[in-house]
């Protein structure tokens, strides 16, 4: 019996020998290895494929976030000094465009030349100042008040102006920013541009100037005396103010009733002709 499992175990050994050299012979034992060196391969270049998808799919989004994360009222990263000289009626003037500190129009006159009401406080280009007279001259003809609460502003006036609506909102500088310009920034500077009132509202300054007869009168007839609503209602995204039914800029009438016809805004009038 012992010889017999002796016998057994010599059989097997040589057997198992036989096996493994017969295994060896045709490298057979490496495959398991090289696949599992794909597969690792495999992982690895997936990896680096997803890697490259994620950081696409890292960037794409950025890229789609930009706008929407920079809010409307903001001011670009890189302003830009106005591209026309600040005497032409169409230099643009926005966030992105700025009038250098220096620059005061040369033919300042009182707005009252125009037989504007309050117009003896303020002052204006005499270029506008025909227009602007048969402006409130047919105004008034047709039943319509209007008075004048502001018009050129200087460069050192908009700092004050602009600290002022900081303060006023207890330093919040992204209030100040929707409705007031950062010196060089405002339109005021230009000498063209002025603020409407009317005795319907008491000649205040504000929103309340929205629903008069004034108001809407201007809307309709502003553009044929060379007048343009600066910041319109429902347009804060482009111009980067609130909307300001009281705030007219001069371009001439024949820019004006161009843009009327074109259908476009001021801000994005005045982007195609800088
Ligand atoms: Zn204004």
């Amino acid at each position: 019996m012992l010889w017999y499992n002796q016998h057994m175990i010599k059989l097997l050994n040589i057997f198992i020998s036989f096996i493994l050299s017969i295994l060896t012979f045709f490298n057979v034992t490496d495959l398991p290895q090289d696949e599992g060196m794909d597969d690792g391969e495999e992982i690895v270049i997936s990896g680096v494929i997803n890697t490259e998808e994620s950081s696409i799919e890292n960037t794409e989004p950025e890229e789609i976030l930009i706008p929407s994360t920079s809010n409307w009222w903001e001011y670009p990263t890189n302003i830009e000094e106005c591209s026309r000289n600040g005497n032409d009626l169409l230099v643009l003037v926005n966030k992105g465009n700025q009038l250098p500190s220096t620059y005061k129009p040369t033919d300042l006159v009182k707005a009252s030349n125009s037989g504007i009401r309050r117009g003896e406080s303020y002052l204006l280009r005499s270029i506008i100042i025909n227009d602007l007279k048969d402006l409130i001259d047919d105004a008034t003809s047709d039943g319509i008040d209007l008075s004048i609460v502001s018009a050129y502003r200087s460069y050192s006036t908009q700092e004050s102006t602009y600290r002022y609506w900081v303060s006023y909102n207890g330093g919040c500088v992204s209030c100040a920013d929707k409705i007031s310009a950062r010196a060089g920034h405002s339109q005021h500077q230009l000498g063209t541009t002025l603020d409407f009132s009317s005795n319907e509202i008491g000649d205040s300054l504000g929103s309340q100037f929205t629903n008069t007869k004034a108001s809407k009168w201007l809307v309709s007839n502003a553009y044929k005396y060379g007048f343009a609503i600066g910041y319109p209602q429902g347009y804060e995204s482009v111009t980067g103010y609130s909307f300001e039914s009281w705030h007219y800029r001069y371009i001439g009438k024949v820019n004006a009733l161009e843009m009327k016809s074109s259908g476009m805004i001021l801000e994005m009038y005045l982007r195609g002709k800088n």
